[in-house]
């Protein structure tokens, strides 16, 4: 009786295809890289795709084959994203904010022999093109009217690649197992590791994005990704929201408040992205008076999103907040914190601090803490331990590497700190290596900050130790001020004493005009630590 069943293999191709014939009329509204607002729809991006695929293999792509992409979120994206793994070709996506170095070791160590490139970022890989000798091609994502003279080798125009092709193309058939995307993680230190998502991984996470307590997405749904595609695999939302026949709205490469504002006011439901661009949304709409008059739901992650974002978007904006956990190693999705009975049974003011956990995983994810010798730790909500996480859509080994990236029981050290609770509610408090130790506790620098940007006088905040002769190390929060005038520190303090213990409460606060980012948006703890030693920063007497 065995294997009676059909045997799909899970190619996201299925996916595009299932969109263009089930829900072919529904709208991609896009903000082209030209400036121009275009519409088109699954069906138009499925013919587009068919014609990149096509236009790909008569330039000589094969399976295989390692394409880049940098790009911002586009309609023409969509079409190149699946265009390139429907030519069996492996779709790299590339941060156009990676330092150059960093962008040149990721293009060679994944052997892209093409790179597609929006025209605004031609000159990033002007810069670099002669330290990148495997590239064949590039092809500027425009169209002739608009292509920008360059410098770049066999570069060709994008509009006119797929005008020359009829579109009469068959998908690249292959096993589910096939390499379908890479994306490489930022690599705060040393070089970017990079993550290859197969067909499969790709289908069976975007399958779990979608089910009811996760992401979700309906065939009503208007999904805008604000988080771009080449970060994390564009949290899955290029794949989960044609899965689901859902209308997308791509907000192109304008990430100004106004910009996103006007962009979900185009009848965006769901939307996604990292707290700093929520921060700004919400400064930029108190400002002006403005409303949201359709989302419903925003997706926050990649980093810790502060208490006071959930509130503002839930209590003035009419939005509800899923904090989201996730990293490129995991397709990204780990967690999310969508409401259990037990949660719906709190009050709000409880169901607001349970939304500042990241909440539980979806079914294909697998989690445990344990202390440092890996002995699994109980699930009583204060227990912090190493968070570890497995499943079909979790990293085995990157790429390249001769080692798997897991233990033995395929268990990935996920290189956070947190907390789980009796009903599986995960808190992240810190990254393994931001960890501030006082006294032998450990005092979460998460926390710490989310309590210091509850001020209304403090924009953003990192909280680092500080080597300390009798405690080895001692809290201190660094402060973006929200004004022109910093706030008071002992004010700053007295909040964060609040919630905080006197140990774990900072020594002391130094204000600062910026704070060091990531490219992917995230602040950069390395990067600070060298600011402060430079400034030879010391903590005040007593
Ligand atoms: P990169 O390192 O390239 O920026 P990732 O997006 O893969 O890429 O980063 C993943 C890390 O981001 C996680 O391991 C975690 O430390 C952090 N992170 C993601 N979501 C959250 C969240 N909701 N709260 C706290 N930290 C988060």
């Amino acid at each position: 009786m065995r294997d009676l069943m059909q045997h799909w293999e899970m190619r996201v191709s299925h996916i595009i295809d299932h969109a263009a014939k089930y829900h072919p009329r529904r709208s991609i509204v896009s903000r082209d890289v030209e400036g121009s607002i275009s519409h088109t729809d699954w069906a138009g991006i499925r013919d587009g795709a068919l014609r990149t695929a096509q236009a790909l293999a008569g330039l000589g792509i094969r399976p295989g084959d390692v394409v880049g992409v940098m790009a911002w979120n586009t309609a023409r994206h969509l079409k190149v994203w699946y265009g390139v793994s429907g030519a069996g070709a492996v779709l790299h996506t590339l941060n156009p904010r990676l330092f150059a170095e960093q962008l040149v070791y990721i293009i060679n160590h994944a052997e892209d022999r093409f790179v597609m490139v929006d025209p605004d970022l031609v000159p990033v890989l002007e810069a670099i093109a002669d330290k990148l000798p495997k590239v064949e091609r590039y092809i500027v994502l425009t169209d002739a009217a608009h292509m920008p003279e360059t410098s770049l080798r066999n570069a060709s125009c994008f509009e006119d690649l797929i005008a020359s092709v009829d579109g009469d193309f068959r998908w690249v058939e292959g096993d589910e197992r096939d390499p379908c995307g890479i994306c490489y993680t930022s690599g705060t230190t040393g070089n970017p590791k990079g993550v290859v998502y197969t067909h499969r991984s790709n289908v069976l996470h975007a399958l779990a994005s979608n089910s009811a307590d996760m992401v979700g997405l309906k065939s009503a749904d208007v999904v805008m990704p604000v988080v771009p595609l080449f970060h994390a695999n564009g949290w899955s939302l290029g794949y989960a929201a044609p899965m689901a026949g859902a209308a997308m709205v791509m907000p192109g490469r304008d990430m100004t408040p106004a910009a996103i504002h006007e962009m979900l006011e185009m009848g965006v439901t769901t939307t996604a992205a990292v707290p700093t661009i929520w921060l700004g949304l919400i400064a930029h709409m108190r400002a002006n008076g403005l409303r949201l008059s359709t989302l419903k739901k925003v997706i926050i992650g990649g980093s810790s999103c502060p208490r006071a974002v959930i509130e503002a978007f839930q209590k003035e904006f009419g939005a509800h907040v899923y904090h989201a956990w996730g990293m490129t190693e995991t397709s990204p999705l780990g967690t999310i914190c969508s409401f259990t009975p037990e949660v719906l049974a709190l009050d709000e003011e409880a169901r607001l601090d349970i939304q500042c956990t990241v909440g539980h995983p979806p079914f294909t994810v697998d989690l445990r803490i344990t202390d440092d010798e890996g002995h699994e730790l109980p699930w009583d909500g204060e227990t912090q331990g190493r968070l570890w996480i497995r499943g079909p859509g979790v990293v085995q080994r990157y790429l390249k590497f001769e080692t798997d990236a897991t233990d033995d029981d395929n268990w990935f050290d996920t290189g956070d700190i947190a907390t789980m609770d009796a009903n599986a509610y995960v808190r992240i408090t810190d990254r393994s290596k931001d960890v501030i130790k006082s006294g032998g506790e450990w005092i979460s620098s998460i926390e710490l900050e989310n309590a210091a940007v509850a001020h209304p006088g403090v924009a953003e905040a990192a909280a680092i130790g500080v080597p300390h002769e009798k405690w080895g190390e001692r809290p201190i929060l660094v402060v973006v001020p929200a004004g022109d005038t910093a706030p008071d520190k002992r004010d700053v303090l007295d909040l964060v004493g609040r919630s905080f213990a006197r140990w774990q409460v900072p020594d002391d606060v130094v204000f600062v005009p910026e704070l060091p980012h990531t490219a992917t948006g995230k602040i950069s703890k390395l990067e600070l630590r060298k600011q402060l030693e430079k400034m030879n920063y010391s903590l005040p007497a007593g």
